[in-house]
């Protein structure tokens, strides 16, 4: 068992025991979660969170390596997902990935091998079949406290910091979701941006928050680092939904981040600007779209070949099948009803960040 394993575990198990037993402790976590906390031997986030509560007939939660780290899953698994890059650099202070246990194991072993803690999340969820989302998934149906065993839907928590993994995943198994988001660092606006939005993503949108920031963010020439369109293809360079495309907080997050990237994976780092930065159709009550692997050519015209792409749910049947088949030409019977969010140009001395034509299909 590694040092950082068996610190994880008594930390855990100390806390979890404690938190969900003292009833003094329950009564500070509410008044003062900083000291709280530090009570378990944990160095607390600075918080300015009153209201941490713990869920005590509820904390059900297996604490063994199994549950934790499933020990017997080997890496095959040679380069690290974007955010656990970001946090092995130091850039991201806290990373939460999701994907199928065994996946999200061989990656914890990658992570431990370039010098992160980690441990898998409490939980392990029925997620709700998204079509042509590849592996992700914005719903879960149910969630039961995992024993290791299965290659169900989980979450897993690395960073350079052992505390914040501890911290993350008490916060998972107490669902204190803004604590989480400060562990995570993402802005506070954003966060609250997010809590606002959720019921109606939920209710219309099949969980994804995207179409919403579309929507209030307008149309515009945003910066190519906060594009949160593609994730489902794994294609990322910030890990929150925005709560703006002009966010200045997350602007300033993504550049660190990219710059982060670009010094630990360079070649990853341009992969993602060449993917991220596209432009994105705006069809109005049709729907929106990212048009993959669309180009920027030297007369300010956007090119794209019809490679396929897919709609943010909520989008029109119409709209979506054109896509599906990358088909160039229904796709331009769109063009004139649309309103074009363009990620790509966002340098000031850009020369095309004046004026652009929109898009052309090519077939
Ligand atoms: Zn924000």
């Amino acid at each position: 068992m590694s040092r950082g394993w068996k610190s994880i575990q008594t930390l855990l198990v100390t806390s979890v025991q404690r938190l969900a037993t003292e009833q003094k402790l329950q009564r500070l976590l509410e008044q003062d979660p900083q000291q709280a906390l530090r009570q378990c031997g944990l160095s607390a986030l600075q918080t300015k969170l009153k209201d941490l509560r713990v869920p005590v007939n509820q904390i059900s939660v297996w604490l063994d390596d199994n549950a934790l780290f499933m020990p017997h899953v080997n890496s095959e698994v040679s380069n690290l997902p974007i955010p656990a890059i970001l946090a092995a650099s130091g850039a991201k202070p806290l990373a939460l990935l999701h994907g199928p246990a065994r996946d999200l194991a061989a990656i914890l072993r990658s992570c431990e091998s370039a010098g992160l803690f980690g441990c898998l999340g409490p939980q392990e969820y029925q997620v709700y079949s998204e079509s042509g989302r590849g592996s992700y998934h914005n719903l879960v149906q149910d969630q039961i406290p995992s024993r290791g065993m299965s290659n169900a839907w989980r979450t897993l928590l690395v960073s350079v910091d052992l505390d914040r993994v501890v911290l993350g995943y008490l916060a998972l198994l107490c669902s204190w979701d803004s604590y989480l988001g400060e562990l995570l660092g993402y802005p506070d606006c954003c966060a609250k941006a997010f809590a606002k939005r959720w019921p109606e993503a939920v209710a219309k949108y099949e969980g994804d928050v995207a179409t919403q920031v579309v929507e209030d963010s307008g149309q515009g020439h945003w910066d190519w680092r906060l594009n949160i369109l593609l994730r489902y293809s794994g294609c990322e360079m910030i890990q929150h939904f925005p709560c703006s495309f002009s966010c200045k907080k997350s602007i300033k997050l993504a550049k660190k981040y990219e710059l982060s990237l670009t010094q630990y994976a360079p070649q990853l780092a341009a992969e993602q600007k060449k993917k991220l930065a596209v432009p994105v159709l705006y069809a109005g009550k049709l729907g929106i779209a990212p048009l993959v692997e669309a180009e920027l050519q030297s007369d300010n015209s956007w090119q794209w070949n019809g490679v396929k792409t897919q709609a943010l749910p909520g989008a029109d049947k119409s709209l979506k099948q054109a896509l599906r088949q990358g088909d160039s030409k229904k796709i331009k019977k769109f063009i004139p009803k649309i309103k074009i969010v363009d990620f790509s140009i966002t340098s000031k001395n850009n020369k095309y960040s004046k004026k652009y034509k929109g898009v052309t299909c090519v077939s």
